[in-house]
Parts: C-alpha cells; sequence; structure tokens
C-alpha cells in the first residue's frame, strides 16, 4: 500500500472509546495518555479500574441504547478491553463509529464452537471438540472423545470458570447439572483433555493497513486455572516459536483484525501446536510488555487502532510476570523494595480469591538471541 493509499490516522488529541472499565482498559488509558490520546471508558461502575482514571466515562449497562448513542457520538473509535460484552451492543455502536477489532473478530472470540470451527478451518489444529446442546449430546460426545474431557460453557466463560473434568467415573448428570448450561448461555462444548508439555500464548498486532507484527511467545503458567506467571521468552525451540507466531498472524489475518489478538496455545508432549482460545484485545499475557519492550501491547493497541505505524515489539529485557490474585496483593510493599520488581496494582479496593488485583513483572539482561 502506497503512502497516500494508508488510511488517515486519528490524531493525538481525538478520543478512544473503550468498552469495558478493567485493568487491560486501565492499562491502555495510561498508554493513550502517553500519547497524548483521551479516552472515553464505557463501564457499569465508576469505580472500575480503568473508570477511576480515564478523562471521560460513561456509567451505564452495556444494553443501554441512550449510553451507546451518546458515547459514539463522543469518540472517534471504540475498542475493547473484555470479550464478553453483548455482540449486539458492539454492533449498535459500530453503527454509528468505527470499532476495531469488529464485532465480527468479537462474534468468533466470545463462541467457542465458532472459535474452534474458525481456527479448525483456517487449517490450525485445536484440541478435539463436539458441540454439546443437551445432556443426551453429553453422553453421545464423551463416547466419541473419551475421556479424560473438558466441558465448557461455550459463551461467557473465562479463567476456567463453567469448567467441568470429565473423568471415567464422573457421574454426567451431575456433571451436566454442574455445568449449568443451558441454551441461554449458547450450551456446551467437550474438548478431548490435552496432556500438554507447556501452555504459550502469542500476542500479534495488526494494523488499518494490514501491518502485522507480534510479542515474542511466551510460556504461561495457571493456578487453579487462573494464570500465574508468565516467562518471556517462553523456553521452546525457535522453530516451535516460529510456528507459534505464523498461527497467530494467520489467525489476525484471517479474521481481517485491527487491533491485538492474543492467541493461547498448547505444545503437546510432541511438541505439535494446538490452539485452545483467542482474545481480540489485551492479555495478561503480555502485561510484561509494559516494563520490557519500546512500544507495551497497550500502546500497540492505540496505535493500532487509531491507524498509526504499529512500532516495534522488540524486548529490551526477559522477563517474568507474576499476576498478585487475592490476597497475593497483600504483599504489595515488600516488591517496592526490590530493584528489580515493577509493581503494578489496578486499583480494586475489594480483594476477593481469584481476583486479579495487581502483577508484578521482573526483569533479567536478555540472554542471546
Ligand atoms: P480456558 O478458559 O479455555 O483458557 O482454560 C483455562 C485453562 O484450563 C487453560 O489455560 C488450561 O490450563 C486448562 N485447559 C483448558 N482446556 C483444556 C484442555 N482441552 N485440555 C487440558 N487443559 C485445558
Amino acid at each position: 500500500m502506497s503512502r497516500s493509499d494508508r488510511p488517515a490516522a486519528l490524531p493525538p488529541g481525538t478520543t478512544i472509546g473503550i468498552l469495558g472499565g478493567g485493568q487491560l482498559g486501565r492499562m491502555t488509558v495510561v498508554a493513550a495518555s502517553q500519547l497524548g490520546y483521551r479516552c472515553h471508558i464505557f463501564c457499569q461502575s465508576p469505580d472500575e479500574p480503568a473508570a477511576q482514571i480515564a478523562p471521560q466515562t460513561t456509567i451505564a449497562a452495556f444494553t443501554d441504547t441512550g449510553a451507546l448513542d451518546s458515547f459514539a457520538a463522543n469518540i472517534d473509535v471504540a475498542t475493547l478491553e473484555f470479550e464478553n460484552i453483548p455482540l449486539s451492543s458492539v454492533e449498535y455502536v459500530e453503527a454509528r463509529a468505527p470499532v476495531r477489532p469488529s464485532s465480527r473478530a468479537l462474534a468468533v472470540a466470545q463462541d467457542r464452537i465458532k472459535e474452534k470451527d474458525f481456527i479448525t478451518a483456517a487449517g490450525i489444529a485445536t484440541a478435539p471438540y463436539r458441540a454439546v446442546a443437551s445432556r443426551a449430546e453429553l453422553t453421545d460426545a464423551v463416547a466419541d472423545l473419551g475421556t479424560p474431557a473438558v466441558l465448557k460453557t461455550v459463551r461467557l466463560g473465562y479463567d476456567g470458570k463453567g469448567q467441568i473434568r470429565i473423568d471415567r467415573d464422573t457421574d454426567l448428570d451431575q456433571a451436566w447439572a454442574q455445568s449449568g448450561t443451558d441454551a441461554s448461555i449458547g450450551g456446551a462444548i467437550l474438548e478431548g483433555f490435552v496432556d500438554f508439555e507447556r501452555e504459550i500464548s502469542v500476542i500479534a498486532a495488526r494494523g488499518i493497513d494490514g501491518a502485522m507484527t507480534s510479542y515474542v511467545p511466551v510460556e504461561n503458567r495457571h493456578a487453579n486455572h487462573i494464570l500465574d506467571t508468565t516467562i518471556v521468552p517462553a523456553p521452546i525451540s525457535g522453530e516451535l516459536a516460529a510456528t507459534a507466531t505464523d498461527i497467530a498472524r494467520r489467525l489476525a489475518e484471517k479474521l481481517d483484525l485491527v487491533g491485538l489478538l492474543a492467541v493461547e496455545m498448547f505444545v503437546s508432549q510432541d511438541q505439535g501446536i494446538l490452539v485452545n482460545e483467542i482474545a481480540p484485545r489485551p492479555h495478561n499475557s503480555g502485561h510484561w510488555t509494559i516494563d520490557a519492550c519500546a512500544v507495551s501491547q497497550f500502546e500497540m493497541l492505540v496505535r493500532a487502532v487509531c491507524g498509526l505505524p504499529l512500532g516495534s515489539t522488540e524486548r529490551d529485557a526477559d522477563a517474568t510476570m507474576r499476576n498478585l490474585i487475592g490476597s497475593d496483593v497483600e504483599d504489595w510493599q515488600s516488591y517496592l523494595t526490590d530493584p528489580t520488581a515493577h509493581l503494578h496494582l489496578y486499583g480494586k479496593s475489594d480483594v476477593r480469591p481469584g481476583r486479579k488485583m495487581g502483577h508484578v513483572t521482573w526483569l533479567t539482561p536478555r540472554a542471546l538471541p
């Protein structure tokens, strides 16, 4: 694309609307303000992490069309910071203002069956899976895939919420009842349990002009289904890293995505890669980029949705990021005296088990290459 064909950039001073008020939005507000942009947060409480620091907010339900109207009228572009926003709300804003990434990308990421169908159609492997719309279909799906397997809700699942492991002796009636799955949340999906060697992720960025870049693959370790630690870079072969990077970029391109695409993957014992899920937004496994990279994932999102050059994803250091979950945050002061620790707190006053309260990134000199 020649320079003159490039879509006009939204200059600093314009307003980025963000649907969602969590910590991902908060860190995007910080990055946007560093580049001179204003942010307008649409969320449900003025105390949400991003609403606390944004110059403009709309505090309303996502289904409040009057509030969505005035939000759309007061922004130059919208993005989103979590994927469980009703699709109809995103489409409503999209009819009034540019939304990047688009509702189409969101529709795929919101629905585990659409997501797996999309990844498979792109020629990329996932865990074996079956759609399960009823208790009877669960029996068939377990017979088909065998055990162990994982029963997940199709929608509204994150951090392992709505997931039940199915073993040979699991009572399926009980599992089905426990899954709380019904048609209102789109049914369930049964996935074969992957005996993975490790979990990794790649965050790719794609601009309005189709330019792409990505951060180095990282390893993610979970505790109680919630991300606990990210290790940068992932200790995997160069060949595997190249394959993972290519997968993330291919998926971003196929979605025609503008913004960020985080791709979570399993590395199997035989060094194959299976995609677990995708998220069209900044990702917890990219928080280390704030402290280790010239352009963080949050600034990258701003650059992508505003039509700026994407910039460098090179890291100046290797890193380990650990989430402060629930009462972990009570140790916050200990990190202040650690010279290699970078502490980030999200301004959440209510400490609850499983709640992401902040994170710490430790930097170490970059090992070659
Ligand atoms: P998810 O909500 O799909 O990201 O799942 C949360 C975590 O549960 C993943 O990061 C894995 O650690 C684990 N998990 C999810 N699906 C599977 C699977 N099919 N096989 C093995 N572990 C899984």
